[in-house]
């Protein structure tokens, strides 16, 4: 078995961990470049959403490389991602492609460690759950580094120095191949972002990302977001990481459950059914944002997603309402890199202009109020 799968930030690197520990070849497809978006753009039906299409783009440029099988990510949810797999196998196979499509569903726990067994060739659960404990905490450590990345990047003490300890760091954990090289990796990597910060140098702004999970997750396909606000002198947080996504489903994070409860009872002045859509945890989530004191959220969505066009709907009376400026942007395959920054560039200047004019939004005492 020759496993290929589609980018998705940290989780590319600890996919190729857990398969190699299965025993399994891997070939990463190479990084989402414009050759992805023109073969996704052709093969692709025209009105689906982009992370079907750039998944897509990366499926046939692992398959050209020579994997035959192939694994993709699907959910029991309200939108169009647990019909993703059917319809690219599909295309793939209309393409003429030869492959095993194995599709893994993160919502169901014992359904997705059964997948990894069939990765294994039949292997056993003691082979199984090592090696995916193992890509948890691999994936925790490289979501980790974004978050040092994050905090460090409008403090760093020269240009450019955190996004040198990012790729240096980064290629470290990569390179971990047990629990004890992973475990000592990191602490020298919070060591080095702690010696980074120039302490004296406060961030211009608080930027809280809300939106479409892949979108947040997939720096060449969201134009590197993170690093472009952080270059504009932003503190950024993210409101979604997959890793903890991953340890809620099996019940090993109380914290974000409650979060994730906290979100859904934010939303529900402004959507029926907040339990029941995704995207109403990005209306929650400025809410949030609101409490924990951020001058501005933006609201990040590939262009026809659904769950976030009616967030989106909602988002501008929950704007008002708590007085949080609310950049939505909206990115398809003709997106260009140029029009991002400057609407990025924009949105900053307004936040520190209205900070600096002693606005920000509503107390916690007006947030309950409305909830
Ligand atoms: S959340 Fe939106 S973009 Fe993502 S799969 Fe669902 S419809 Fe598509």
């Amino acid at each position: 078995m020759i496993v290929t799968y589609p980018h998705m930030g940290p989780l590319t690197v600890a996919m190729k961990s857990v398969f190699r520990r299965l025993g399994q070849e891997v070939i990463v497809p190479p990084p989402t470049s414009q050759r992805t978006m023109a073969l996704a753009t052709r093969y692709s039906p025209e009105l689906v959403c982009l992370p079907f299409k750039v998944t897509l783009g990366n499926m046939i440029e692992g398959l050209e490389l020579g994997a035959d099988t192939v694994a993709m990510a699907t959910s029991h949810g309200n939108c169009r991602l647990g019909f993703y797999w059917p319809v690219q196998e599909i295309i793939l196979r209309d393409m003429g492609f030869k492959f095993k499509m194995i599709p893994v569903n993160y919502d169901k726990p014992i359904e997705f460690l059964s997948r990894f067994r069939q990765f294994g060739g039949g292997v056993g659960w003691r082979a199984v759950l090592p090696a995916f404990v193992f890509g948890i905490r691999k994936l925790l450590a490289l979501e980790e580094l974004e978050v040092l990345s994050m905090e460090t990047r409008p403090r760093e003490k020269s240009a450019g120095l955190t996004t040198r300890l990012f790729r240096k760091w980064h290629a470290a954990l990569d390179d971990a191949s047990d629990t004890g090289s992973l475990k000592h990796a990191s602490e020298r990597m919070r060591g080095a972002f702690r010696e980074a910060r120039d302490r004296a140098r406060a961030p211009l702004a608080r930027i809280r990302i809300v939106g479409e999970a892949y979108m947040m997750a997939e720096p060449n396909v969201n134009f590197h977001l993170q690093q472009k606000l952080g270059d504009m002198g932003v503190e950024v947080e993210r409101s979604y990481w997959l890793g903890r996504s991953i340890l809620r489903a099996i019940w090993m994070d109380r914290k974000g459950r409650h979060e994730e409860e906290e979100a859904t009872r934010d939303a529900s002045p402004y959507m029926r059914y907040p339990d029941l859509c995704t995207g109403c945890h990005s209306i929650g989530e400025t809410i949030q944002a609101v409490r924990r004191d951020f001058d501005g959220v933006v609201l990040i969505m590939p262009f026809t997603c659904m769950p976030e066009v009616l967030a989106q709907s909602a988002m501008h009376k929950v704007s008002e309402d708590f007085g949080i400026p609310v950049l939505p942007l909206p990115i398809d395959e003709h997106s260009d890199e140029g029009g991002i920054s400057t609407r990025l560039e924009a949105f900053v200047d307004l936040l520190v202009r209205r900070k600096r004019a002693g606005h920000v939004p509503n107390s916690l005492r007006e947030v309950s109020a409305h909830a």
